[in-house]
Formats: C-alpha cells, sequence, structure tokens
C-alpha cells in the first residue's frame, strides 16, 4: 500500500522523481496518482513529454523530454502539477492558485508543504494567468524543493 492510500496525502515515495540534473534543468512534477478518466496534461505538453497507458492510468513524465514550460499546470483540473527547478542552494517551484488575495511579483509569501505547514517563506518572482487559474512562482530554500506545494499570501 503506498502512504496516499494510508493518510490521504501524497508523499515523495509516492511520486515519479527526476534525478539531481533533471531538476537542475526544471521538470514537470506530476502528483497525479488516482486512476480518473482525465488527460488535459497530456494534450497540453508542446513536447509530447507526458504520456498514459490509458485513459485512466496516473500520468508520466519523460524528465528527459519535459522542458519545464509550465503549460501544463493551469490546465490541470486536479491542481497536480509543479515545476521544480534547483539552482544552487535555491528552488523555484512553479504551482497552481485558485484563491484571493492573489500573488504579485515581489511578494514575499509563506511556503507551505503538502499538509499546508508552512516550511519557510518564499519570494514571488512570476505570476502568469492561465484560464482561471494563477501559475505562481517562487524561489525557496533549495532543500524544500521537493517538499513545497502551496503558498499563503
Ligand atoms: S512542463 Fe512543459 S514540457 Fe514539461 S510536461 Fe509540462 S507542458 Fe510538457
Ligand atoms: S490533467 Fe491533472 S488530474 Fe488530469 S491526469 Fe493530468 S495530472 Fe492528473
Amino acid at each position: 500500500m503506498c502512504e496516499y492510500e494510508k493518510t490521504g496525502v501524497l508523499s515523495i515515495t509516492d511520486l515519479q522523481l527526476p534525478t539531481g540534473k533533471q531538476l537542475e534543468k526544471g521538470v514537470a512534477i506530476l502528483e497525479c496518482v488516482e486512476e480518473i478518466p482525465c488527460n488535459p496534461c497530456v494534450e497540453s505538453c508542446p513536447v509530447h513529454a507526458i504520456s498514459m497507458k490509458d485513459i485512466n492510468a496516473p500520468p508520466v513524465n519523460d524528465f528527459e523530454r519535459c522542458i519545464g514550460c509550465t503549460k501544463c499546470i493551469g490546465i490541470c483540473p486536479g491542481l497536480a502539477i509543479f515545476v521544480v527547478k534547483v539552482k544552487g542552494e535555491k528552488a523555484r517551484v512553479t504551482l497552481p492558485y485558485e484563491f484571493v488575495p492573489a500573488p504579485k511579483v515581489g511578494n514575499v509569501v509563506k511556503a507551505l508543504d503538502r499538509i499546508g505547514v508552512v516550511r519557510g517563506e518564499g519570494l514571488v518572482t512570476k505570476v502568469v494567468k492561465q484560464g482561471k487559474t494563477l501559475v505562481v512562482t517562487i524561489e525557496i530554500d533549495g532543500k524544500y524543493a521537493m517538499d513545497i506545494r502551496n503558498i499563503r499570501v
């Protein structure tokens, strides 16, 4: 049984993980493990990095192919896609955000992990609207690159 089935919260052991080199390039982490009939992420990817065995299967990212463009983030109805890029001691996490108030570039926000615990602060470096979803990039301490998945403005 995976961690997610026990706790209802995804943990790192439930996920397809990139190598350190792939994280330096910047890649999409697909935090989607349920078998649901959904595939807009596959259709959205300009380099065909995301695939599925069938419409109900969880998506898989080909990290070698992924260019970290973030186009799959806003299209995901489950808000389950995050682009992570590690550079030296810092990391940039790009995440979907649908709460108010909207963050603005230059804001310092609370950086939250998957269960909503504050793990530090993030500097907002980019905000883009994709449909009704804001796609927000924050710069954080690199050691939390695979933990921070939400913000509080
Ligand atoms: S970040 Fe861009 S290249 Fe990577 S999987 Fe998403 S859409 Fe494809
Ligand atoms: S669009 Fe989102 S919820 Fe749907 S399969 Fe892709 S990652 Fe999962």
